[in-house]
């Protein structure tokens, strides 16, 4: 992937060799939020119980140590990945006549304190808090993507990134909030899955959208980059990464879709590069 030429973005925030400012949910609260993760639901609501109101922004520390030059370098790569997604859903969000807000990406190792969903550790993989609208990465799933899950190459980090904002353009346009709601009032578990699924197979979408356009703009795609990112699709669904963190994955709790589904939606956005063929919610066949 050609990623090298453009700007950085202005909207990274750095905490690698920081320690969380505030620890106070400890081990309960990263229980509240994988569970309220795999279960599809807001986990705002049980965090306030367990911590008496959302944690104030982790105040500036100083990094306990210095970054490695591999560290510095994978800082620029997603920063400069942050960069094109900006100008991708900028142009995109002004042909909707809208305005994107452009949402901030997290660096940070081990645990983070989030203001809008608690404390997270790196266990749960990359997310995207719509309560502060930041996407948060340990940049060590690029190991675990590169020898766990078989899909190295750098498409492969940049679909995960795409796929996080693309979570955020689903924030934007109001669609995690109403999937939200109607999760909210779903008859059972294996409903509210479905909507989960629908939900992120839209943000694989978003993710194929992006890489169409940005090819377009810039040219990146080197021979080879769509098939990283097409096993990043596949190898990292919350089923993958449930597994990862427990030992085993519950099939009913599946809230990623299948390998299968994830390519094809990912790549229906890579060839069309039409946010409007991306209603997830308006068809049978996923
Ligand atoms: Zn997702």
């Amino acid at each position: 992937m050609r990623w090298q030429g453009g700007r950085e973005s202005g909207n990274i925030e750095d905490r690698r060799g920081v320690s969380p400012a505030a620890m106070g949910g400890g081990i309960g609260t990263i229980v509240v939020i994988l569970l309220a993760f795999f279960l599809g639901i807001d986990p705002r609501p049980l965090l306030r119980v367990f911590q008496g109101g959302a944690p104030g922004a982790a105040a500036p520390q100083q990094r306990e140590r210095e970054l490695t030059p591999e560290e510095k370098r994978e800082g620029e790569f997603v920063s400069k990945l942050m960069a094109m997604t900006e100008d991708v859903w900028n142009e995109q969000f002004a042909r909707m006549g809208r305005r994107y807000e452009e949402p901030t990406l997290v660096l940070f190792s081990g645990r983070v304190a989030t203001q809008g969903c608690g404390l997270a550790s790196s266990a749960v993989g990359p997310f995207y808090c719509p309560g502060d609208r930041k996407v948060y990465i340990d940049l060590s799933f690029y190991d675990e993507l590169k020898t766990r899950f078989k899909a190295p190459g750098e498409f492969a980090q940049a679909y995960v990134i795409a796929h996080e904002v693309g979570h955020h353009v689903q924030n934007l346009l109001g669609i995690s909030e109403k999937v939200q709601r109607a999760q909210q009032a779903a008859g059972s578990q294996a409903e509210s899955n479905d909507l989960s699924v629908r939900l992120e197979l839209q943000a694989d979408f978003l993710a194929g959208v992006w890489a169409h356009h940005i090819e377009k703009q810039r040219h990146v795609l080197e021979t080879g980059d769509i098939e990283s990112g097409l096993r990043a699709a596949t190898a990292i669904g919350d089923d993958a990464l449930q597994k990862q963190a427990q030992g085993y994955a519950v099939p009913d709790s599946f809230t990623h879709g299948t390998s299968e589904q994830r390519v094809r939606w990912f790549t229906k956005g890579l060839q069309t590069g039409d946010v409007d063929q991306g209603d997830t919610f308006a068809t049978d066949d996923l």
